[in-house]
């Protein structure tokens, strides 16, 4: 069987690089989000940063699970969004490709999975029944559809880079020590509507910078895309 994939070519070089990372921010923002707009529905206290923050307290486990499962269906669907824009839009495909990768290593924390079956009495280990296979897919046909060379250098490059940028830089550095730790719960940035201050402006500058800018870095040349 020949598999008739689309070719993807992935551009090294530093504005594809700030590209990716602030494409992985908007990622986990709009994660984050997604818990967020479900707990204020239910007009639970907020407390959000980038790698999480504080959900307040549920009025039943049952709001707690969708909650909880707001996030995950966030980064899931943009997964498979990646693999649509993949599969289906020349124009699109290699923002396809870093999407599958940048949700996928996401979506691999355990976290919030974890915690809905720990509060269902479930073994927490169990979500990787699922979460395997559902990440898994995507992730060959978006390995096989890249055209450099050493491509599983490209795709290591991709996960130590949006590991270092969010697990280090972003959740260990900036949340760990301003505002997750002794300092948390606004003391220096106030919180609008539940969201720290901090958050809301790097997400609004990553957002111009984003669309503004660096998305060209992310769509082929002209000539690339009659090829
Ligand atoms: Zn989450």
């Amino acid at each position: 069987m020949k598999l008739n994939l689309p070719k993807v070519n992935i551009p090294w070089n530093l504005n594809f690089v700030i590209a990716v990372l602030l494409l992985y921010l908007i990622g986990a923002g709009l994660h984050e989000f997604g818990h967020y707009m479900v707990a204020k529905t239910f007009g639970q206290d907020i407390y959000l940063t980038f790698s999480g923050g504080d959900y307040g307290i549920a009025a039943s486990p049952m709001h707690d699970i969708i909650v909880l499962i707001a996030g995950p269906l966030v980064t899931y669907s943009l997964l498979y969004l990646g693999l649509f824009l993949l599969l289906f839009s020349m124009r699109f495909k290699l923002i396809g490709v870093i999407l599958v990768f940048l949700s996928g290593f996401q979506i691999f924390s355990p976290f919030d999975e974890a915690q809905i079956f720990s509060i269902l009495r479930l073994e927490p280990n169990l979500i990787y029944l699922y979460k395997i296979p559902l990440i898994l897919i995507p992730f060959i046909i978006a390995y096989l559809s890249i055209d450099n060379k050493r491509k599983y250098l490209s795709v290591g490059a991709l996960f130590i880079l949006s590991g270092l940028f969010f697990g280090v830089l972003i959740v260990q550095v900036i949340d760990g020590t301003f505002f997750i730790g002794p300092l948390k719960e606004g003391a220096i940035f106030p919180n609008i509507f539940g969201i720290n201050i901090y958050m809301i402006v790097s997400y609004i500058t990553a957002l111009a910078l984003f669309f503004g800018i660096y998305v060209q870095y992310l769509l082929p040349s002209r000539k690339e895309a009659r090829k």
